[in-house]
């Protein structure tokens, strides 16, 4: 059985009759996060830069047991393809419940050869697309809707040549708490992950950590289902009280000297 039919397994369905939406849900974290919501019954919205790497971890999710699954091509940068994402989700059905802002990238760069357009690009994707999807979320979704995103570790401490990355990272988690006071007056939370190091193409392909710069005890390496269970709890009415949180979801990692 997979790490996340594993952890589906135990867990009661809380999202049937509900619509969520995952960003970056074609791989990794994301595709963990959607398959989870798919076998606890939502319909899930699978949004992503590849339409066809989407449509196939669609089919995934259909799978494990989403009623339906759409994989709609969106990048989250782009506020049009954002509302246009947003939107065909309510025509399809009828409303939207949770969103996972999950979609992200990373640079590697010394500062002194980092360029504005290094900024933009990652400031781009990885706050302005979960601020594009939080302001939609507050115009459309319904009372009691959950918006999770997911920030890192690097929010809080990091390693060289990814300034854009941290400075992101750690603003999406202002924003995280920006959000959930606003957002409380129209019954909708907002809380962050901070995953550590997660088993995905994004921590393997990740020159620091190829290169020796950032080294990882494989005793603190998580699998992509330990995040899915982690968001699907803050996206669920068992967090009902549970407003502006950052969950550190580390394998206890940041603990360490
Ligand atoms: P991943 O395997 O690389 O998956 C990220 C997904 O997001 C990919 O499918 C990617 O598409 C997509 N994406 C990138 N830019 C996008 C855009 N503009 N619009 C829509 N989708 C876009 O990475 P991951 O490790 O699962 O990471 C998921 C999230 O967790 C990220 O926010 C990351 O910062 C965070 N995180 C990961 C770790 C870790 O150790 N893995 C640790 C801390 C935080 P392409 O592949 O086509 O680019």
């Amino acid at each position: 059985m997979s790490d996340v039919a594993q952890t589906a397994a135990r867990a009661p369905s809380r999202f049937t009759g509900k619509t969520v939406i995952v960003t970056g849900a074609a791989s990794g974290i994301g595709l963990a996060t959607a398959r989870h919501f798919g076998s606890e019954g939502a319909r899930v919205v699978l949004a992503d830069l590849d339409l066809d790497r989407a449509g196939q971890a669609a089919e995934a999710v259909k799978t494990d047991g989403a009623p339906d699954a759409w994989p709609v091509r969106c990048d989250v940068s782009d506020e049009g393809q954002v509302r246009a994402c947003v939107a065909g989700t309510l025509g399809r059905f009828g409303g939207l419940d949770v969103i996972v802002n999950n979609a992200g990238l990373m640079t590697f760069k010394p500062i002194l050869e980092l360029e504005a357009e290094d900024w933009r690009r990652v400031l781009g994707v990885d706050l302005l697309g979960a601020f594009f999807f939080v302001r939609e979320g507050f115009e459309h979704m319904r009372p009691g809707g959950s918006i999770v995103n997911v920030s890192s570790i690097h929010a809080v401490e990091t390693s060289p040549l990814v300034a854009p990355y941290a400075a992101a990272k750690a603003a999406l988690v202002s924003l995280t708490r920006s959000a959930a006071l606003e957002g409380k007056a129209r019954g909708l939370r907002v809380n962050a992950v901070l995953p550590g190091a997660i088993e995905t193409p994004m921590l393997r392909e990740n020159p620091n950590v190829k290169s020796g710069v950032e080294v990882i005890d494989p005793n603190f390496v998580g699998q992509p289902a330990d995040l899915a269970a982690a968001i699907a709890f803050l996206a669920s009415d068992d967090a009902r009280f549970v407003q502006g949180a950052a969950l550190v979801v580390d394998g206890g990692r940041l603990d360490r000297l």
